[in-house]
């Protein structure tokens, strides 16, 4: 059986030995043929100026890493106009001029790469018989050609951050074959109207609503068809939403209490009612209540302040990218505040996920049958699963704990945390 039915990308050489160690194995080969091509004139030659050995990491066999030592020749050049002299011969279907590792396990470790990464990648490489390291693969990503762009009809173009609030690059997106196109240096309308300019083949932008992608795609693309995109319609949508419902909050807040059914005398409020349930029971704000009103409204009076010395700004004539710098804001803040008729009120903060959150129901009801002691209510949650503290428990059940009678408080014992002892 030929030598090259096993190794196909040796075809043209004859194999001189095979030696195993215990960690791999080496082949030694030779090319039969008599004559090579000069790599600058292309004119082939047979008269041989030297020998050498070449060394080249191959697939590896059986699971063994393999290496190549190939005797390689140099030839004369026989071209008498052709300035180099000297030539070492070359293997194409082998491996690269000057390269240590043979095609198809350049290959090989190229789809490992990229599949896993650096570190993944070398671990299964080095796994499965191909010596490598982290740093070698992410070399090979980033010397690996990159797709050619094609004639793309429809893209995608936004901008991301490289630095949030400083630097922002642009992104091409091939709608048709959902992938990434091109990453542009910058997201300004010249650079993303030279792109498109030098597309033609594009019938439909999909964008945000930002005036420097509207500028560029409107430049160099004015065949195409300019649409929002789905994922900015959803966005704004949202966004519009939101601001309406903060900004009628008394209003709606006052809209379901009317709704509200009378409450009878002799029924047991449960706690969770009870904590929204403002109208028919007030309480005194407390010193705390009222120091983080007093913040909220300071927090709301540097809001505005900033909010109309942007919109002074931008009436004397300053950019909004010059703003930005000046008053150290994100620019996207100050479009906002050059876009909308007041200052913009914040969102109300969202409650971050807790610990408690999976017993919260269960809690509930154990306060609810009478179990006011913590301690224990703590001991239970923690053969149930709960991991967080005793300080998140006390301070879920403190507003409940204010609400009991006096009369039913415990008496302070160092390990309750607020409730009666069962
Ligand atoms: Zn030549």
């Amino acid at each position: 059986m030929r030598f090259a039915t096993f190794f196909p990308h040796l075809t043209g050489f004859r194999l001189d030995a095979i030696h195993r160690s215990d960690e791999q194995l080496t082949l030694t080969a030779t090319p039969v043929r008599k004559a090579a091509a000069c790599p600058l004139c292309h004119r082939r030659s047979r008269r041989v100026h030297s020998r050498y050995q070449r060394r080249v990491a191959d697939l590896p066999l059986g699971g063994t890493p393999l290496t190549l030592v190939l005797h390689v020749r140099k030839f004369f050049c026989r071209n008498p106009r052709c300035p180099r002299r000297i030539f070492a011969e070359r293997l194409p279907s082998l491996v690269a001029a000057g390269a240590r590792r043979s095609r198809p396990l350049h290959t090989a470790l190229e789809r490992v790469a990229f599949t896993l990464g650096g570190e993944a990648g070398a671990r299964l490489a080095i796994a499965l018989g191909m010596p490598t390291t982290p740093d070698i693969l992410l070399r090979l990503i980033r010397a690996a050609p990159l797709p050619a762009i094609g004639t793309p009809e429809r893209v995608g173009v936004d901008d991301f951050a490289l630095r949030k609030g400083r630097v922002y690059a642009g992104l091409v997106v091939d709608h048709d074959q959902r992938r990434p196109l091109d990453v542009l240096p910058d997201c300004t309308p010249a650079t993303i109207a030279d792109w498109l300019a030098a597309h033609p083949s594009i019938c439909l932008v999909s964008r945000d609503r930002g005036t420097a992608i509207v500028d560029g795609v409107t430049r160099g693309a004015p065949q195409a068809v300019q649409v929002a995109d789905r994922w900015h319609l959803l966005k704004n949508l949202g966004e519009a939403l939101e601001r309406l419902l903060v900004r009628q909050r008394t209003e709606w807040h006052d809209a379901l209490l009317a709704e509200m059914p009378e409450k009878p005398a002799n029924e047991t409020m449960t706690p969770a009612l009870w904590e929204s349930d403002t109208s028919t029971k007030p309480r005194a704000p407390t010193a705390r209540a009222l120091q983080a009103a007093q913040e909220r409204q300071a927090r709301r009076e540097r809001r505005v302040a900033r909010y109309e010395e942007a919109r002074r700004l931008s009436a004397v004539g300053w950019s909004l990218r010059a703003i930005a710098r000046e008053m150290h804001l994100n620019r996207h803040t100050v479009h906002d505040y050059l876009t909308s008729d007041s200052a913009p009120i914040l969102r109300p903060r969202t409650r971050r996920p807790s610990k408690l959150d999976p017993y919260r129901a269960y809690i509930q009801r154990r306060w609810e049958e009478g179990c006011h002691d913590a301690a224990v209510l703590l001991a239970e949650l923690r053969q149930r699963g709960y991991t967080g503290g005793h300080s998140i428990l006390r301070a879920h059940v403190a507003p409940w704990r204010r609400a009991l009678p006096q009369s039913t408080l415990p008496s302070r014992r160092d390990h309750l945390i607020g409730c009666d002892a069962v």
